[in-house]
């Protein structure tokens, strides 16, 4: 919504005055989107991380991007497939187990996403860090050639896509191992020249190895909870 709101901004010239600060909360934020806020706003992101079962997991560290654990409510582990410790820069499953919900007790309890542990912050707060959150494991793209990895859809790929044709909304389903469905909002009919530049860069932004398959839907589905996943995977 932020990336849409930004780029709208940009557009038409209209931005918002006075504005410090852009909170960001529920989705994930996609890379580049905190540069491109600050260029076309001049505001920064702070970013919070939580969930509905555990509450705020972690909050942005005010002195730098990545994330402090709010250690004093939750104990957040992120492990590795072989369940230990990520070290910094490893990727893994978020586990939580809350510290003060006795109703309703989580012991180690999966919340199904992926998070970078991060290194300890010089700040001084002394809570430990994760690098950024990856989203879901129903968010990675499987490789024809084996193997996984989170696509990522920065602003900037972003903004390529929808400067070739006139897309209002968009979301990218893997369908098979080999072939991912590009399900678009257009506010007129491609022309042949448009949809082809638009399989091109799906193939370089997945890999040629895809079967790319253009799709117009009347609505973009949802989460169950009403988030917007801008790539999911049906595998
Ligand atoms: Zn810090």
């Amino acid at each position: 919504m932020l990336d849409r709101l930004v780029r709208r901004s940009e557009r038409t010239g209209f931005r918002p005055s006075r504005l410090k600060q852009v909170l960001t909360i529920s989705e994930n934020l996609a890379p580049g989107l905190r540069e491109y806020c600050r260029e076309v706003w001049g505001a920064p992101i702070v970013d919070t991380y939580s969930t509905r079962e555990a509450g705020y997991l972690a909050l942005q560290c005010p002195d730098a991007e990545h994330y402090h654990l709010q250690s004093e409510t939750v104990l957040v582990e992120i492990l590795n497939s072989v369940g230990e410790a990520c070290a910094p820069g490893e990727i893994g499953r978020v586990i939580v187990t809350a510290l003060h919900n006795l109703a309703m007790p989580l012991l180690r309890y999966d919340v199904g996403d992926y998070a970078e542990a991060g290194e300890p912050c010089p700040c001084g707060r002394g809570l430990p860090v994760i690098r950024c959150i990856l989203g879901r494991r129903q968010n990675m793209l499987r490789l024809p050639s084996g193997g996984e990895r989170w696509p990522l859809l920065s602003s900037g790929d972003i903004g390529k896509l929808v400067a070739l044709a006139p897309i209002r909304q968009y979301q990218f389903a893997q369908t098979h191992r080999d072939r991912i469905e590009v399900r678009l909002r257009v506010g007129r009919p491609l022309t042949d020249d448009e949809a082809r530049v638009i399989v091109d860069w799906a193939h370089a932004k997945f890999g040629g190895a895809f079967r790319i398959e253009l799709t117009f839907p009347a609505e973009l589905s949802r989460t169950a909870s009403g988030k917007f996943e801008d790539f999911i995977s049906l595998l």
